[in-house]
């Protein structure tokens, strides 16, 4: 799951690391008054679930609490990369001196959480990553040590000269780890650190993201959830308690399993087809699951045929056959009509039987095998009859 900006700067905050003083808004009037308060000179920013929010326009300085509702306003509704910009965070404007990366991610080769840290930090660090990866320096934690006081120094001299800052630096990266140790994330980062005049390091930017099979033991964390940022599909589904992810091609499929549902998806790209998306309707026998499942895939435009495969065990092939059917008659009666899209159905497995006989008394056919039906999805898919 990922989080805003301000939100993960106020786990920072919590495990000691220096922030700006900041609040977030959600009008212009809003950002006014937090400008106010502050009595300094600040920077908007907006909160999206997006990097490269500076470059898009969506940070701005505000030198007064006037200039804050119009900087404001300017940003509250913009589009950046697709999100609607809801809210902005009003911080106090630090100055800079200078600009560090550092970032910790979960790195499954390795297994382990990677440090990774340059001293070429802020806007352009995607550039520096591309072009001159030597400045990026890296380094992987053991999980039963974690972070050493001196690895954490050899890290911050890599990013630093001066002793008083080095120090600063080392503190603030046993921080990080502890705060992506705490929080089950799978990142953390600060882009950028800050060094002002006066030499004092600050958090300016934050981004965490957090695995979501760990969200159950952290409540505060589950209530960051910011629905109004995520895609709408992938909240429908998780709310419906289907695993799914939504990819770009145009073959809608749904199947029993997630590994079913990965040799799906490499079948149709084998037979020349892109997946539109990866959905598990799990092991259950529940009929409202697929029409959920029907819903999401065909609310996507791209989608040119559904593939179902379904592989019954747990899963009675009937049920499938009802919630497909019942899906079907729900889609008819709503305000688009009849569902235009081919379908192709793939069942087997445990009460198979009496799963086609529901198929056949609406018109439906299910094939025999997986490859016959993976097949035909992709041909019809690419406009066959
Ligand atoms: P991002 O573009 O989404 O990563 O947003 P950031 O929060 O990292 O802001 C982008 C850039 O805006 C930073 O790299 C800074 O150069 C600049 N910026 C952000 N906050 C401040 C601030 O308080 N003072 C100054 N002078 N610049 C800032
Ligand atoms: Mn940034």
């Amino acid at each position: 799951m990922n989080i805003h900006e301000f939100q993960a700067k106020g786990i920072f905050a919590r495990h000691g690391m220096a922030i700006p003083t900041e609040q977030v808004a959600r009008t212009p009037e809003e950002a006014r008054r937090i400008a106010e308060k502050l009595g300094t000179r600040v920077v908007v920013k907006a909160q999206v679930h997006v990097g490269g929010r500076g470059k898009a326009g969506g940070v701005k300085l505000a030198s007064t609490p006037d200039e804050a509702f119009e900087v404001a306003g300017r940003i509250l509704g913009m589009d950046i990369k697709g999100l609607t910009v809801r809210q902005v965070l009003v911080a106090e404007a630090v100055e800079i001196d200078h600009e560090a990366y550092v970032g910790i991610i979960l790195d499954r080769q390795t297994r382990r959480a990677v440090f990774m840290v340059s001293a070429a930090g802020g806007v352009d660090i995607e550039e520096v990553a591309r072009d001159t990866p030597e400045k990026i320096h890296k380094l992987a934690v053991d999980p039963l040590l974690g972070l050493l006081p001196y690895q954490a120094r050899s890290l911050a001299y890599k990013l630093y000269s001066d002793p008083a800052q080095v120090k600063q630096a080392a503190g603030m990266l046993a921080r990080l780890y502890d705060a992506f140790i705490e929080s089950d994330a799978s990142l953390a980062e600060i882009n950028p650190l800050v060094t002002t005049p006066e030499g004092k390091l600050w958090a300016l930017d934050g981004k965490m993201n957090i695995d979501d099979n760990a969200l159950f033991r952290h409540e505060e964390i589950e209530a960051m959830r910011d629905p109004e940022s995520e895609e709408p599909t992938e909240a429908e589904a998780r709310d419906a308690d289907l695993s799914f992810v939504k990819l770009d091609g145009d073959i809608g499929c749904i199947v029993n399993g997630a590994g079913l549902a990965m040799a799906t998806m490499d079948m149709v790209k084998f037979y020349g087809g892109m997946p539109a998306n990866f959905l598990d309707i799990g092991g259950s026998s529940n009929p409202d699951k697929v029409v959920t499942a029907m819903n999401i895939i065909t609310s996507d435009d791209r989608v040119k045929a559904v593939l179902f495969n379904i592989f019954g065990g747990i899963t009675r092939c009937d049920d499938v056959a009802n919630g497909i059917v019942t899906a079907l008659d729900r889609i008819a009666a709503g305000p688009g009509g009849s569902l235009t899209l081919p379908i192709v159905i793939r069942l087997t497995g445990t009460n198979e039987a009496e799963g086609r006989k529901i198929l056949e008394s609406v018109g439906l056919v299910a094939v025999d095998t997986m490859a016959e039906a993976v097949q035909k999805a992709v041909a019809l898919g690419k406009g066959a009859k």
